[in-house]
């Protein structure tokens, strides 16, 4: 149970809080913030402080400009130190708000009301989602002068046990802040590419995990700053090796039972689970737009680098953009391997659980599982799979998206006007750029 508005405040004041932030999420994921001092605590608390809504990307609607900040209370901490000059200008706790109307009701363009809006479409099911992720992140040299460049700290690969550098004492002390801040660390490791590592997070409900995904970001940055090294969730930073991915483990419960566990179902799984993996495979065209939302996302998910590129799903195969992990009972759950860590959360767990539900209401039944790397097929054994292709670039993948009826409705208008809107915008100026490969690639030849 989430403490009491006099329980937060009798914690603020005796930890000697000064500052208290109020945080939400603008369309593309960008995590904002406004910060009150001492005398507004029991203003913020109340739900009373306001802020200009037409200032945040994606919020634009000048008629609407003051817009509230409810805060979730279940979300309060209190920000671990992480340095002595911070430590010194006392003590920074935090809440993360629902974003409301000046008349109180919820905002459409908050992204964390529409994850709210799935969940409680899933609650009248009689299901809750649950999520475990596996965010990816590269750490790299800073210059100097501080600018961040794509040389990385370390030359180690997979799970390697260098001996203790520069990285791993990051990663322990993020993973020790983590802690501090009530996260419950599953695993933390070097990942396959040079400077890049991965920590994995218990699985907890679907708003707690996308609050947690936007708390994590911040936190990794923030350590690795602190080490003068830059941490960067770019899905694919470096050409030529794999790129971060934001694995998520999706599991629907009923009444404290796993829904998609039957041990005489089809690999152990229930009749719910197919058609949830059914509606994720179904929607995965256009849902890549949200869980892929870079025009780099797309240079990730090409073959031969661990990531999908199929829509397929396999209980043994990681080739697939939907894996089943071999436990079963209340362990039973979906890897979805397709999303990366430059997602918004709150929107890309909405889509994912919003296409799961699809797939329940439509009664949607999945092609069969594919046991091979998928890499290794042919175009014609592909297609007697009945094995479609993600769309190839951000373009494509918005284009889905426009078309998808399920998925405009579960982002709403305004979020989806304005993450289209967007999306295109920062497409078309790629588009007009003139990238180095092309110069390499023709200017002497042509
Ligand atoms: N980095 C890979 C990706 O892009 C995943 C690798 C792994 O976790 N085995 O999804
Ligand atoms: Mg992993
Ligand atoms: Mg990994
Ligand atoms: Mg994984």
């Amino acid at each position: 149970t989430p403490p009491t508005r006099d329980q937060i405040l009798q914690q603020l004041q005796e930890a000697e809080v000064k500052f208290l932030r109020l945080q939400f999420t603008d369309i593309l994921g960008t995590t904002k913030n406004v910060e009150v001092p001492k005398s507004q605590f029991a203003k913020a608390l109340n739900g009373d402080v306001t802020f200009d809504g037409s200032a945040v990307e994606g919020f634009t609607r000048v008629e609407e400009s003051d817009m509230l900040l409810r805060p979730d209370l279940g979300t309060f901490l209190i920000y671990p130190q992480f340095s002595r000059e911070e430590g010194e200008r006392g003590k920074v706790a935090r809440l993360i708000c629902d974003v409301a109307l000046p008349d109180g009701t919820p905002f459409d363009g908050d992204p964390r009301q529409v994850l709210k809006r799935q969940i409680a479409r899933a609650q009248a099911m009689g299901f809750e989602m649950f999520v475990g992720t596996e965010p990816e992140f590269f750490l790299f040299e800073r210059s100097p002068s501080g600018v961040g460049t794509t040389v990385t700290h370390d030359k180690a690969g997979y799970f390697d046990l260098a001996p203790i550098d520069k990285g791993e004492r990051i990663r322990r002390e993020i993973t020790n802040k983590l802690v501090e801040m009530g996260f419950e660390i599953e695993a933390a490791h070097h990942e396959v590419s040079p400077g890049q590592h991965e920590i994995d997070f218990r699985y907890a409900p679907a708003l707690e995990t996308a609050d947690r995904i936007a708390t994590f970001k911040f936190v990794v940055k923030r350590v690795a700053l602190e080490y003068g090294l830059l941490a960067s969730f770019l899905p694919k930073p470096l050409p030529g090796v794999n790129g971060s991915g934001m694995h998520c483990h999706l599991s629907l419960f009923k009444g404290g039972t796993n829904a998609f566990a039957d041990p005489g179902g089809e690999h152990g799984l229930s009749r719910t689970a197919q058609q949830f993996i059914a509606g994720l495979l179904d929607h995965a065209g256009a849902m890549v737009a949200i869980t892929n939302p870079l025009v780099n996302s797309y240079k990730r998910l090409v073959p031969g680098f661990e990531a999908p590129v199929n829509v397929a799903w396999s209980t043994s195969n990681r080739s697939a953009l939907i894996r089943i992990p071999a436990k079963r009972g209340n362990s039973t759950r979906a890897e979805v391997r397709m999303p990366d860590p430059s997602c918004n959360p709150y929107l890309a767990l909405a889509v994912m659980l919003a296409a799961g539900l699809d797939g329940i209401e439509q009664d949607m039944e999945p092609a069969p599982a594919i046991q091979r790397n998928i890499f290794k097929m042919t175009v014609r054994e592909k297609r007697h799979h009945r094995v479609k292709e993600l769309p190839s670039d951000l373009r494509e993948a918005v284009d889905e998206l426009e078309k998808d009826d399920v998925l405009r409705r579960a982002l709403g208008e305004h979020v989806l006007d304005h993450f289209v809107e967007a999306k295109r915008a920062e497409w078309r100026e790629y588009n007009a750029t003139v990238h180095a490969w092309e110069l390499e690639r023709y200017l002497d030849l042509i």
